[in-house]
C-alpha cells in the first residue's frame, strides 16, 4: 500500500539507533531537552545562543523530523510527504549533544533520566525541558491496523499512512466517506475535519459527489471548540450537505465487511455500524507510556507534564519546564501553540537560571488554520478562555484564500527557518501592530 518512496522515508527513521553529532564526553548537562519536534528542536535552538551548546543534550530517538501540520495538504494531494520531512541531524542545532535514544525512566528528585539502550548511563541535568509530544493510540481501536491493509482506510495522522488518504480519495467511487474523531484528547483538533472539506471538494472537482455520502462522526459534542468558528463551521457543512453525528466515538473496524462500528457516548452500551466506502480515522491519543508508568510526580494523574499554565514551570520542580503536545496546559494542542510557549518558556527558564523569578506569561495562544477546500481556509486564533485572539484585523471565521496561501506556502518556510532556528514565538508582535496597538 505504501510507495517505495515512503516506505524508504519510514525504514530510515527505524534505522540506527545510536548517532551523537559530537560525541557526549559527559553524562551531565546543563540542560537537557527530552524530545526533538517541534517545541524540543526550538527550545534547543534557542537555549544553544544562551549557554555553551556544548553543556546541552537533546534526547531524542528518530532520524526524522517532521512538520505535521503539512500532513492535511499530504493528505490532499497538495504537497509530497517527503516535503514534510527533514532528517532530525540537519534540524537539531549542530553544536548540541544528540543523544539518539529514547527517555525510558524520569526520576525528577534526582535530577536523572534513564535513556535506552545497552549499558547506558542515567543522565543527569540542572534543567530539564520535556517536549515528548503525544502518543498515537491506533492499536486501541479493534480491526484498524489490520484495515489500513485494505482499500479506503486511512489517516493523516502518521507518515505510514497519510499518502493513503490521497490515494482512498482519487479511488472513491461510491457510499459513504466517513471522518472520525475520537473520545481523546489530540493534537490539532480541526485537522480530522479539514481533510473532510478537502475530499469533499475533490468529489465536487471530480463529478463524484452526488455519489458520496459525507459524514463527520466525532466523538465531541460540538463541532469546534469556539463559537465563533463552530458557528461558521456549522454553515460550510450544511451548505455542503455534510452530515455530523456528534458523541458518536469509533471503537472498531471490520474490515472485510468494509463496517465501521460506532458507539454512541451519551447511551453508553448502543452502537451504530456503518458501512464505508472511505474510512478517515484520527486515531485515540494520550501521554507516552514512558510518562504514564515512569515519570512519577513530573506529571498529572492522567500523565501529562504538570505545568503551571501561565509560567510553564513546572508545579513541583522549579528547574523543570515543559511545552507542547506532552504537558496538561490546557489549550489546544498545535504547533502554534508551541511557538507562543517557546517565547515564554526561554524568557522563564533563562530568568530561573540567572536566580530570577519566571514573570513571562502564556495567555493560551492557539491557531487551528481550517482548510476548507483547496483555495480557502478559515484561520482560528484563540486563547486559555476559548476567546478569538485573531492576528488579522478582518473576521478570520470567514474563509479565505489569503488565509490559505498562509498556511500552504507561508507556514512551512516560518516553521523550517524561524521556529526550528528558535527565532518565532508566534504572531504576538504582528497581531499587536495589525491592531495598531490596540487588544491584547
Ligand atoms: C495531521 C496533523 C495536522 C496538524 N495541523 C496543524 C496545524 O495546522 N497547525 C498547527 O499549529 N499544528 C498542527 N498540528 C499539530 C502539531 O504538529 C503538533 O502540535 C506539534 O508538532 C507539537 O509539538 P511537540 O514538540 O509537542 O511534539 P512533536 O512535534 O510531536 O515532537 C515530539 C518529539 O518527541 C519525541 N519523543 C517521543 N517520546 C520520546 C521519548 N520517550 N524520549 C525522547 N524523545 C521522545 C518524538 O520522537 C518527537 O520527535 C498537526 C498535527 C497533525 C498530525
Amino acid at each position: 500500500m505504501l510507495s517505495k518512496s515512503t516506505q524508504t522515508m519510514v525504514l530510515s527513521t527505524m534505522g540506527k539507533r545510536y548517532f551523537s553529532m559530537s560525541t557526549p564526553k559527559s553524562k551531565h548537562f546543563k540542560l537537557v531537552v527530552v524530545g526533538g519536534g517541534a517545541g524540543g528542536c526550538s527550545i534547543a535552538a534557542k537555549f544553544a545562543r544562551k549557554i555553551d551548546p556544548k553543556s546541552i543534550a537533546v534526547i531524542e530517538p528518530a532520524d526524522m523530523h517532521y512538520y505535521q501540520p503539512q500532513w492535511t495538504m499530504v493528505g490532499g494531494g497538495m504537497k509530497k510527504l517527503e516535503e514534510s520531512g527533514r532528517t532530525m541531524e540537519s534540524v537539531l542545532p549542530k553544536s548540541i549533544t544528540w543523544l539518539k535514544e529514547k527517555a525510558v525512566g524520569f526520576y525528577p528528585d534526582k535530577n536523572l533520566i534513564q535513556i535506552s539502550g545497552k549499558n547506558q548511563e542515567p543522565i543527569q541535568y540542572d534543567y530539564l525541558v520535556v517536549a515528548t509530544g503525544i502518543q498515537l493510540n491506533f492499536n486501541q481501536i479493534k480491526g484498524l491496523i489490520q484495515a489500513f491493509d485494505t482499500p479506503g482506510v486511512c489517516s493523516n495522522y502518521s507518515p505510514l499512512y497519510v499518502n493513503k488518504t490521497l490515494e482512498s480519495i482519487k479511488g472513491f467511487k461510491k457510499g459513504n466517506a466517513i471522518f472520525t474523531f475520537p473520545n481523546t484528547p489530540i493534537k490539532c483538533a480541526g485537522a480530522p475535519q479539514k481533510i473532510m472539506y478537502i475530499a469533499d471538494s475533490y468529489f465536487r472537482k471530480h463529478g463524484k459527489r452526488q455519489d458520496a455520502n459525507v459524514v463527520f462522526n466525532t466523538s465531541l459534542g460540538v463541532l469546534f471548540g469556539v463559537k465563533k468558528y463552530a458557528d461558521a463551521l456549522w454553515e460550510i457543512v450544511k451548505k455542503r450537505d455534510i452530515k455530523v453525528n456528534l458523541r458518536t466515538n469509533l471503537v472498531e473496524v471490520i474490515p472485510k465487511e468494509r463496517k465501521a462500528i460506532f458507539e454512541n457516548l451519551d447511551k453508553p452500551g448502543t452502537s451504530e455500524t456503518f458501512d464505508y466506502e472511505m474510512l478517515h480515522v484520527t486515531p485515540p491519543m494520550g501521554p507516552h507510556d514512558v510518562m504514564k508508568t515512569s515519570a512519577g510526580d513530573l506529571v498529572d494523574p492522567a500523565g501529562y507534564v504538570n505545568l503551571n499554565k501561565t509560567t510553564l514551570q513546572h508545579v513541583k520542580y522549579q528547574n523543570i519546564f515543559g511545552l507542547g503536545d506532552c504537558t496538561n496546559l490546557p489549550t489546544s494542542k498545535t504547533a502554534a501553540a508551541v511557538a507562543g510557549q517557546c517565547g515564554i518558556l526561554s524568557q522563564n527558564l533563562w530568568s530561573v537560571m540567572n536566580g530570577k523569578d519566571p514573570l513571562g506569561q502564556y495567555d493560551g495562544y492557539t491557531s487551528c488554520p481550517l482548510v476548507t477546500s483547496y483555495s480557502t481556509c478559515v484561520l482560528a486564533e484563540f486563547d486559555y478562555t476559548s476567546q478569538p485572539l485573531e492576528t488579522f484585523p478582518v473576521n478570520q471565521a470567514k474563509e479565505s484564500r489569503v488565509a490559505f496561501h498562509l498556511k500552504k506556502d507561508i507556514m512551512p518556510g516560518i516553521y523550517w527557518n524561524l521556529m526550528l532556528n528558535g527565532h518565532w514565538n508566534g504572531p504576538a508582535a504582528f497581531r499587536k501592530i495589525a491592531h495598531l496597538g490596540f487588544g491584547k
